[in-house]
């Protein structure tokens, strides 16, 4: 087995386990794999390890990888990088997911450059849960009154909420801002929105994002191993 089909398997058990310690369906969280900076052949051996979902942030290397990728059935590839709006029309095209959306005016571009051929695309509102100055995101009470808006366009299926928190250690201090996101998700389901995802949790809180109920864990690190060092400026 290669190392990447061997951190696979272990993430997986990882993932089995927090399901099975909340209570969860196995096979209730998806696992991205997020292979940002990752070479194609990492991610060729992930493929071969039965992973099909991958997460990128650039759009000009994802566009790389999926080109190179074409021919593989299945993939499904999910934006979770920072989007600029005029830069939407690699992602409208060529994901099936973006996870990152956090202004209208991304959705508005979203849904009008998304393919005619292709089902509409997901989307997920990116929250700044942990109220960081610095972190991208809406703020819960933009994220109430923007998602009943994001919810109308027709070309884009608003699917749920993504986070992520500020690191820390500490795993009861991991599940706060993750219990936060999904009471978010909570009140706007009372509100009448059907969302289905919780993106929540990476290589360092997986366990207290499936306790807290994430759907899709987005996990870079533990899969493929510590990343090269960054050479992108798109
Ligand atoms: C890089 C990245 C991840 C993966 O982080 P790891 O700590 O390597 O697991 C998850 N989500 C987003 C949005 C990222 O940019």
């Amino acid at each position: 087995m290669s190392s990447i089909a061997k951190r696979l398997e272990t993430v997986r058990q990882r993932i089995r386990s927090a399901e099975a310690a909340a209570g969860r369906e196995p096979g209730s969280v998806t696992l991205l794999a997020v292979s940002k900076m990752q070479p194609l052949q990492a991610l060729q051996e992930a493929i071969a390890a039965g992973q099909r979902q991958f997460g990128e942030n650039y759009l000009q290397e994802a566009g790389d990888k999926q080109d190179a990728l074409d021919a593989e059935p299945d993939l499904c590839w999910h934006f979770i990088g920072p989007l600029q709006s005029n830069k939407t029309k690699p992602a409208a095209q060529r994901f099936d997911w973006v996870h990152s959306v956090d202004r209208l005016k991304l959705a508005r571009r979203l849904d009008a450059q998304r393919p005619e051929h292709l089902p509409p695309l997901n989307i997920c509102l990116q929250v700044n849960i942990s109220g960081e100055d610095s972190k991208a995101g809406l703020t819960p009470e933009q994220t109430i009154e923007l998602a009943p808006a994001m919810a109308e366009f027709t070309r884009l299926r608003l699917r749920g909420l993504m986070a992520i928190p500020a690191p820390c250690d500490d795993p009861d201090e991991q599940r706060k801002p993750f219990r936060a996101l999904r009471e978010l998700q909570q009140s706007l389901c009372e509100r009448g929105l059907s969302l289905d995802t919780l993106s929540m949790g990476m290589s360092g809180d997986l366990e207290a994002a499936i306790a807290e109920g994430s759907t899709l864990v987005r996990v870079g690190t533990d899969v493929f191993g510590p990343r090269p060092a960054p050479d992108h400026s798109n």
